[in-house]
């Protein structure tokens, strides 16, 4: 049973958003692209175990997707955990295209395409750390015995179906141990059974468990990368103006309380466009916006204008007339 399913990353539609108000010519450009396809087969591979998951013979599983918690202001995301009454789980899932060879004694993932080779940190020893820093978390709130022995597994799964997946041989670690840790995702289910197999004592009632992960729900904390400070990108570099969702053409221009898009062969009207405008904002500078900031991104340079638009949206707001700013509600409710 899912408890906490997974959400739309964050990360992804910051960065297509990005991409959306950075310059064609932008010097950075390149390098946001990348990380995009990088993200975004992430949250592909991510979303391709489900079906696998569904193969999980016992009704007593309770599933997390995207969790991230806090120990001490560590922060550590899993992507997915599975709890049960025997032993937790978490699965950490690789989605990587091209070659990929796995060399465990020297704890690398290599991989080459489109005849590019790229160098990864060894993703067994990451999920290990999130293991790590789970038992802690829930020891530091007596959610388990310090002295406990509870098992929390960790695997790492290989998701592409279509990429050529290889392991090299270990002069240090026993090969059965390393093909434990790290398989394509078609073994997950058999790989899931072994461990009901393994642990067969229950120390977790399904009562408790389920009140564990809605209490694991509760402490999450959203990832909001501070994504232009990432980049290295300044605010004066992002392309201003309420961009029209047909053509792309910007910026629209707003006549009769209208927005519309001056491409003739588009000429595309809405009202609300503004919305879309505010949400990058919120996406890519900060959560609050004053009645200048709004003149200058959406490019409506017509302070009452403005103010008549922020006023229609009902938005929480603190300070008195020019002073005045606006909190931007979340993604979802601006959408
Ligand atoms: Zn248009």
């Amino acid at each position: 049973m899912i408890i906490k399913p997974r959400q739309k990353s964050l990360k992804l539609l910051k960065l297509e958003t990005l991409l959306r108000r950075l310059p064609q010519n932008h010097p950075k450009r390149e390098k946001v692209e990348e990380q995009y396809r990088i993200t975004k087969a992430g949250v592909r591979g991510e979303s391709s175990i489900d079906y696998y998951l569904n193969f999980i013979p016992n009704q007593m599983v309770y599933i997390l997707h995207h969790l991230r918690l806090s120990n001490d202001n560590v922060k550590f995301q899993m992507d997915t955990l599975l709890l049960s009454p025997y032993f937790f789980l978490i699965i950490e899932v690789k989605y990587l295209s091209g070659e990929v060879t796995y060399d465990p004694d020297i704890h690398q993932l290599i991989q080459i395409y489109n005849g590019q080779k790229r160098i990864y940190s060894d993703p067994t020893q990451q999920v290990k750390r999130q293991a790590y820093q789970l038992r802690k978390w829930l020891i530091s709130r007596k959610l388990l015995p310090q002295t406990t022995s509870f098992p929390i597994e960790s695997v790492v799964v290989f998701a592409n179906d279509h990429a050529e997946f290889r392991i090299l041989p270990s002069q240090l670690i026993d090969t059965k141990l390393i093909y434990q840790n790290f398989f394509r995702s078609s073994i997950l289910p058999d790989m899931i059974n072994n461990f009901f197999t393994l642990h067969t004592a229950p120390v977790f009632s399904p009562k408790q468990l389920k009140k564990l992960g809605k209490q694991l729900t509760r402490n999450h904390i959203d990832d909001e990368p501070n994504i232009l400070e990432q980049f290295q990108i300044q605010e004066s570099e992002i392309l201003r103006g309420v961009i029209c969702p047909k053509c792309n053409t910007r910026p629209m221009l707003r006549k009769q309380g209208t927005w519309k898009c001056h491409n003739i062969c588009c000429a595309y009207e809405a009202k609300f466009e503004h919305i879309t405008a505010l949400s990058d904002y919120k996406l890519l500078l900060r959560d609050t916006i004053n009645n200048k900031q709004m003149q200058i991104f959406i490019d409506l340079p017509n302070s009452s204008g403005c103010k008549y638009l922020l006023k229609s949206m009902n938005l929480v707001c603190e300070g008195t007339t020019r002073k005045r700013i606006y909190h931007l509600p979340s993604i979802e409710r601006l959408k």
